[in-house]
């Protein structure tokens, strides 16, 4: 289990906050910065366990975990999705809190990071029994939820439905519509046009500038992706429209190869219909597992964290490696790809594009006026360019992968205003 780590005979869960704390520290180490500053800013500021019951479709009663962290709300209000997944804990959801932090400071946008959960498997849910858990999580969270103060998004099994019943919680104790308080909502309910595709299409955009940097041809290029949810499958389809040959992909259930490159917009198709990769006619079946280590040159690590680790960085083939998932490689996995010169494009400024088009329908929420798709499309492009040239300059004026760079970046851009605003005694 890749989540996992052996010592001897014993086996310990891999610490995911332990990690992003780590990969702060490296960062944090190059910056002439007060300690106790530092201390303030690498910490969540609020932590929250709820228990919720469920009425289930038999009549029982279930309980279930749910978790908030509000990482930091010193650039705005707090920003980050929420994840549905049986293995959601504590330890993870601070993790992924405290990246929303920083992919919110590389990219400019005035939020602060958050990151929500609860511990559940989505698959073995009924529609009433999700809905019924959803908005028990929403109203356990009045207190923190709104638009000025902690705004929820779509994560992993969590979608454009999800959000529409926590709109419409919120707003039922709100006694009036309100939109502002989630992004990625259905369009008809103050969605953003762009916002689905947003962070795969990002993930592209940066892939696109890391190839132009290290002089590669995209239409000679090879790649696969981990996942095909909403980041892998529209990275998958960018790649293959911007002309590269997408030879391997996969899902939870099992991959796919076709070394001549598979038609991903048929894929697509193919996956509204069946609800996954598994046999689809223009591939062959392909071991899931192994993807990681595909003859390819950009890798697509668009699922969960904790992938590529110290036991298995060294079979990664890739030149290139794009995260798309949040977390996908541990800090002692980086030192490998480093020594082996793969060029990762961490996910703090890889993946930005959806907080960046969540930032756009936030906006559009609060004017109640509507961008069309090439508004938002051509907003977008500038801030990830900005942001990959941003990382990439420190990178190389400092001699530093892009990881520590981005993360160099964003700290000082948190500090900076921590320093402005002063501390409030
Ligand atoms: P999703 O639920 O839409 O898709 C997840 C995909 O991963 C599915 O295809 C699933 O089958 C696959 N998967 C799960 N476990 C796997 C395994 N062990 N091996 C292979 N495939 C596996 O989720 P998503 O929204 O696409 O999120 C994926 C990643 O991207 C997460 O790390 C998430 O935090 C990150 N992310 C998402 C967004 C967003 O806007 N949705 C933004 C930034 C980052």
């Amino acid at each position: 289990m890749p989540r996992q780590k052996t010592l001897k005979s014993v086996t310990i869960p891999v610490s995911t906050f332990e990690n992003a704390m780590k990969q702060f520290d490296q960062a944090a180490a190059r910056l002439n910065i007060d300690k106790g500053l530092l201390e303030f800013i690498k910490y969540p500021r609020r932590s929250t366990i709820v228990k919720l019951p469920v009425k289930m479709d038999d009549g029982t009663f279930k309980m279930f975990t749910g978790y908030r962290v509000q990482h930091s709300i010193v650039r705005g209000p707090a920003k980050g999705g929420v994840r549905y997944h049986s293995d959601v804990n504590l330890d993870e959801v601070q993790a992924l809190a405290a990246w929303m932090t920083w992919k919110c400071a590389i990219v400019n946008i005035p939020f602060g990071g958050g990151k929500g959960g609860i511990a559940c498997d989505p698959a073995k849910m009924s529609d009433g029994e999700l809905e019924r858990l959803t908005r028990r999580y929403t109203a356990s969270f009045s207190d923190m939820f709104g638009p000025e103060s902690d705004i929820p998004a779509p994560d992993v099994n969590t979608n454009e439905r999800t959000m529409a019943w926590i709109m419409d919680t919120y707003s039922m104790h709100s006694l009036h519509t309100v939109t502002s308080v989630v992004t990625g909502k259905p369009l008809v309910l103050g969605g953003s046009r762009g916002r689905r595709e947003a962070t795969g299409a990002g993930v592209v955009i940066t892939v696109r500038e890391a190839l132009k940097h290290l002089k590669m041809d995209p239409a000679k290029s090879t790649a696969a992706v981990q996942g095909f949810g909403n980041v892998g499958s529209v990275a998958a389809r960018h790649l293959f429209r911007m002309g590269v040959k997408v030879t391997h992909v996969c899902d939870v259930f099992g991959g796919l190869v076709n070394p001549k490159g598979i038609d991903i917009e048929s894929l697509i198709e193919y996956v509204n219909k069946n609800k996954k990769i598994v046999g689809f006619p223009g591939a062959k079946p392909f071991d899931n597992k192994k993807i990681l280590y595909a003859d390819v040159d950009i890798l697509v690590p668009a699922a969960l964290e904790n992938q590529i680790t110290e036991k298995n960085a060294a079979r990664v083939k890739a030149k290139i490696i794009a995260e798309g998932a949040n977390g996908p490689v541990t800090p002692e996995a980086d030192k490998i790809l480093d020594k082996n010169r793969v060029f990762v494009i961490p996910d703090i400024l890889c993946n930005a594009g959806g907080v960046t088009v969540s930032y756009f329908e936030w906006v559009q929420d609060r004017m109640g006026y509507f961008w069309t798709e090439e508004e938002v499309n051509a907003r977008l492009e500038i801030i990830m360019v900005n942001a990959f040239a941003d990382v990439l300059k420190t990178a190389v004026e400092n001699k530093v992968p892009l990881r520590l760079a981005a993360f160099m970046v964003a700290i000082q851009k948190v500090v900076d205003v921590v320093q402005l605003r002063g501390i409030y005694a």
